[in-house]
């Protein structure tokens, strides 16, 4: 990821091109952010206006960037957390179940469950 840029003198700066070769400019008015494209980086041809210092398009302003990674990561950090969840009660469950027979599994989850009913008055 690039570095964030914050300010016109930073951006007229930026230099876009090749590793080896003739590189171009930072052009005023567009994102600051460098595109790659066929083995060469590219200013973003979007009108900036938005980010830091209004330098960048929508697609590419950093701060909205971070905050949609933020969200995602989240998102997927909330549903990992449900799926270990998961998997920790289905191994504890089997460990303790192991060995005992399934009819006998289904009896007694039975008689749990008519017991917890008939307490809860249901
Ligand atoms: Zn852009």
């Amino acid at each position: 990821m690039m570095d964030i840029i914050e300010s016109l003198d930073e951006a007229k700066k930026q230099m876009y091109g090749r590793v080896f070769g003739k590189n171009t400019p930072y052009k005023p008015g567009k994102c600051v952010y460098g595109v790659f494209k066929d083995y060469r980086t590219e200013q973003c041809s979007h009108k900036n206006g938005k980010g830091p210092g209004g330098l960048y398009c929508g697609i590419h302003d950093p701060i909205a960037r971070k905050k949609k990674d933020d969200e995602r990561y989240a998102k997927y950090t909330e549903q990992l957390n449900a799926q270990t969840a998961a998997r920790n009660f289905a191994n504890a469950a089997s460990s303790v179940c192991r060995g005992v027979d399934t009819a006998k599994l289904q009896e007694l989850g039975h008689g749990w469950l008519k017991k917890y009913l008939e307490e809860k008055g249901k």
